[in-house]
């Protein structure tokens, strides 16, 4: 089951019982999943449909608030994945108008009233209780969530311009900064990072899944930080190995062309510990010689100058002094 599919059973089992909450969560999924079709006769009837069980069932038992009469049924997609869906039919009947009326989407005259209704807009953006209650219903219809593992991304998607607003905007009241971004010629609003996301599963009450969810960021957190420490020390072994190489390569140089006893015996010294231990740090050098790091350090810096001064100027010039 993915993470997002969680999420959904958590708020699924999230029941409120204030009136206005329970009917905001539930205008929330017909106004953003729902349908309304024309019966024949010209009757309205109202259609919901989804992949998820337990959001169906939460519908059907928040509508029972509207008194709407309705219907239940599960069958297979023929198409697609051939998952099974679930619907929530509301059939004609004399209470429906009144719901609609309700939500501002009929007015007074039975006439349709197009675009997200403004009225409701004002209602809920008001009511802080309610407020959750609608965006939990949102998710309900079109949220989802990408697993924590791989990126900390939360989406609510297809809807039209006055819903996606509505949404920035009640996600805004919490200082979550929410953004709209368009696809197919419908709206998605997302939040990305792993505080925000965790936020608004707070205030959606998913408490169960904000648990895991805050657990598995810690883990990932930890598992970055494992990888960040291991590359950084892989980058600097290399450094270490490649600088020890370059002066193997400047001794067998100097070996190769003047020979390593007419140098100083401090000198030679040096050259001959780097070649035993090429991929040694400074200080791993230091300790197996007893030597200073600092002496170590400028001794291994004035044979590197030596194999300029031989490419240079040839072998008999080895002996000249760094400019400046
Ligand atoms: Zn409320």
């Amino acid at each position: 089951m993915s993470f997002a599919t969680r999420v959904k059973e958590d708020l699924n089992r999230v029941l409120t019982s204030k009136a206005c909450c329970r009917s905001a969560e539930f205008i929330a999924f017909f106004l953003l999943k729902g349908h309304i079709r024309i019966e024949k006769g010209r009757q309205l009837s109202l259609f919901m449909q989804t992949e998820h069980a337990a959001s169906i069932r939460k519908m059907f038992t928040l509508a029972k608030d509207f008194s709407l009469t309705r219907e239940i049924a599960v069958h297979r997609r023929t198409r697609l994945n051939k998952n099974q869906v679930f619907t929530l039919t509301v059939p004609p009947q004399p209470q429906l108008a009144v719901f609609l009326r309700e939500l501002s989407l009929l007015d007074a005259y039975g006439q349709w009233q197009l675009g997200f209704p403004q009225r409701l807009r004002g209602d809920i953006l008001d009511s802080p209780c309610c407020r959750r209650a609608y965006l939990r219903g949102a998710f309900l219809a079109c949220g989802s969530l990408s697993e924590p593992e791989n990126a900390y991304h939360l989406e609510f998607g297809s809807l039209d311009r006055d819903q996606a607003d509505l949404l920035v905007e009640l996600m805004a009241e919490y200082d979550l900064n929410a953004k709209i971004v368009r696809r197919k010629d419908r709206e998605i609003v997302y939040l990305k990072g792993a505080e925000e996301i965790s936020r608004l599963l707070n205030i959606m009450g998913s408490h169960r899944s904000l648990l895991e969810f805050e657990s598995l960021r810690v883990t990932k957190e930890i598992r970055n930080q494992a990888n960040r420490q291991r590359n950084c020390d892989t980058a600097n072994v290399n450094k270490v190995v490649k600088a020890g190489w370059r002066q193997v390569q400047d001794i067998n140089y100097i070996a190769d062309n003047i020979g390593l006893e007419v140098l100083p015996r401090n000198l030679r010294v040096a050259a001959e510990l780097r070649l035993e231990y090429p991929d040694y740090s400074l200080a791993d050098l230091s300790e197996v010689s007893a030597l200073g790091r600092s002496a170590l350090n400028h001794r291994l810096r004035r044979l590197s100058q030596i194999a300029r001064n031989i490419e240079d100027f040839g072998p008999k010039q080895w002996n000249r002094e760094e400019d400046g």
